[in-house]
């Protein structure tokens, strides 16, 4: 199917068959919100229900197919994906509204993580333990949970259901997904290539609508076994009682305040592009954004200085146009919310380093320039997720001080530091309250092939992604025998 049959009405996957719902639903694009991207067919409960029913069916026997059946399975979206990624980046663009090259580069990396765990899919294993009794065997084997519901946010579109999807059928599970609201095109398109690759009926499928009624029936569903979440804080508290109220496996990945330290002996112009990077790139709007850069008084306003500077030649606008470096935030609510932020930040008395602004392009869209302040540690706009370009820089004393405002935080995803002192560094690595730390990198970008998640209110339940996901995909059984 050609990508211009994504505004032809996509539907949801039920049981192998391309299915409308009661109504239909559009997304726009954020750089020009006169383009409908996408209009389609919103699922209701009761098609979730039937989706539910199908994976739950389809599960004896794809729990029972050969790791090659699955890893082939993989691998072939995988391929899809990588051959694909231009023209998938550029609807992913238009969807979402982050640039060409950073959408580009998330299609492909969705690529490499079907690879991934096509591989893994060969590798699942066991143990074999000696018995404390004579003459008894002892083995552990690692079987899949059952049907799992995947929920996934608007952010990544495709990189956040591949590292759910992927290994949920790697191991053997049945998989009922639904994608954000904003970005449906996205998230068919993906189920579209999943759908030709070879799976039987009822093993993968869509469900498109609200996160109300189709993500609320995936939660409290008795057939659904495991519930695999990344979303807002206040949506996966409330995942997280009625799911395991009914004794379901859950796992939530939320926000994050994430804490970027420049040290006196920081690089500075290293430091300052891992600040420009980890907190406005992909506008913002990533969970492991640096939204706190904690700053010592030795380096600070040099490093406040020079980042102004950067942010004032960053070029904002449309995803699409080659020369843009920061792309529209990705509706008007969001941007409504960000734009709220910068003047409860007035409010509270934060200095205006820069911008913060809405902004007028060529086209209609959700255009707000990049924004700075200097804040107190108890300030909103330094406490509460934002989710956009808004950050704010606090003054430390030395690293002692640093170090205790970057853990004084109720989140917990990922920490990073900009130093030269490798004691500094080792000593930050052993001692941030975080899932994730960084040491000379920004906070946001990491690998496909190592635990993602952090502590506190950022994640709940075992890690995504690598090795560890078969933590969660699986659940193990200890087998005795006498030998
Ligand atoms: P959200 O919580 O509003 O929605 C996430 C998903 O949950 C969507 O598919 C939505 O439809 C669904 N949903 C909403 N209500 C539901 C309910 N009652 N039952 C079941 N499903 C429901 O979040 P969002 O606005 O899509 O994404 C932004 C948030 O995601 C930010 O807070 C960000 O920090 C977080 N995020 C976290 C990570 C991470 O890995 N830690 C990654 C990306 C985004």
């Amino acid at each position: 199917m050609k990508l211009g049959d994504i505004q032809q009405n996509p539907r949801n996957l039920i049981n192998g068959r391309w299915e409308t719902g009661p109504t239909t639903g559009v997304s726009t694009n954020p750089s020009d919100t006169r383009e409908v991207v996408a209009e389609y067919s919103r699922a209701d409960r009761s098609q979730t229900e039937q989706a539910v029913r199908a994976a739950a069916d389809a599960f004896p026997h794809w729990s029972q197919s050969t790791p090659q059946r699955r890893a082939d399975v993989l691998d072939c979206v995988g391929s899809e994906l990588l051959a694909r990624k231009d023209e998938l980046g550029a609807l992913l663009a238009r969807e979402e509204g982050k640039t060409l090259p950073e959408a580009v580069a998330e299609v492909a990396r969705s690529g490499q993580i079907f690879k991934f765990f096509a591989g893994e899919a060969l590798r699942i294993q066991g143990e074999l333990m000696a018995s404390v009794r004579q003459g008894v065997q002892v083995d552990v084997t690692r079987e899949p949970v059952g049907v799992v519901g995947i929920i996934a946010p608007w952010n990544f579109p495709f990189a956040i259901p591949a590292w759910k999807i992927a290994p949920a059928l790697a191991y053997g599970n049945t998989v009922v997904f639904k994608p954000a609201e904003l970005v449906p095109a996205c998230g068919w398109a993906l189920a579209e290539i999943i759908s030709r690759c070879g799976l039987p009926a009822g093993v993968f499928n869509l469900v498109m609508g609200s996160g109300r009624e189709v993500g609320q029936t995936l939660v409290d569903h008795p057939l659904v076994h495991a519930i695999s979440f990344t979303g807002s804080v206040s949506t996966g508290d409330r995942i997280l009682r009625a799911g395991t109220a009914r004794r379901a496996k859950v796992q939530l990945e939320m926000g994050g305040k994430n804490p970027l330290i420049v040290l006196a002996d920081a690089d500075l112009d290293q430091a300052v592009e891992c600040a420009l990077q980890g907190s406005y790139f992909s506008t913002g709007q990533r969970c492991t954004a640096s939204s706190r850069l904690i700053v010592e008084s030795g380096i600070h306003d040099a490093f406040v200085g020079k980042l102004r500077d950067r942010l004032i030649q960053l070029r904002v606008g449309h995803a699409l146009d080659r020369t843009t470096e920061m792309g529209p935030v990705v509706d008007g609510h969001q941007l409504e919310q960000n734009l709220g932020y910068v003047e409860i930040a007035r409010g509270e008395g934060a200095e205006h380093v820069w911008g913060g602004e809405q902004l007028e392009r060529s086209t209609p869209g959700h255009y707000m320039s990049p924004a700075l302040f200097l804040a107190q540690p108890d300030y909103r706009i330094a406490r509460e997720e934002i989710f956009g370009p808004v950050a704010c820089v606090l003054r430390a004393a030395d690293y002692e001080h640093a170090l205790a405002l970057a853990n004084d935080t109720p989140f917990g995803l990922c920490a990073g530091i900009c130093t030269t002192s490798l004691k500094r560094a080792m000593h930050f690595k052993r001692h941030a309250a975080v899932g994730m730390t960084m040491v000379n990198l920004p906070t946001a970008g990491v690998d496909f092939h190592v635990p993602f998640g952090g502590r506190k209110e950022s994640s709940y339940g075992a890690r995504e992604q690598g090795r560890y996901a078969a933590e969660f995909y699986t659940t193990v059984k200890t087998g005795y025998m006498l030998a």
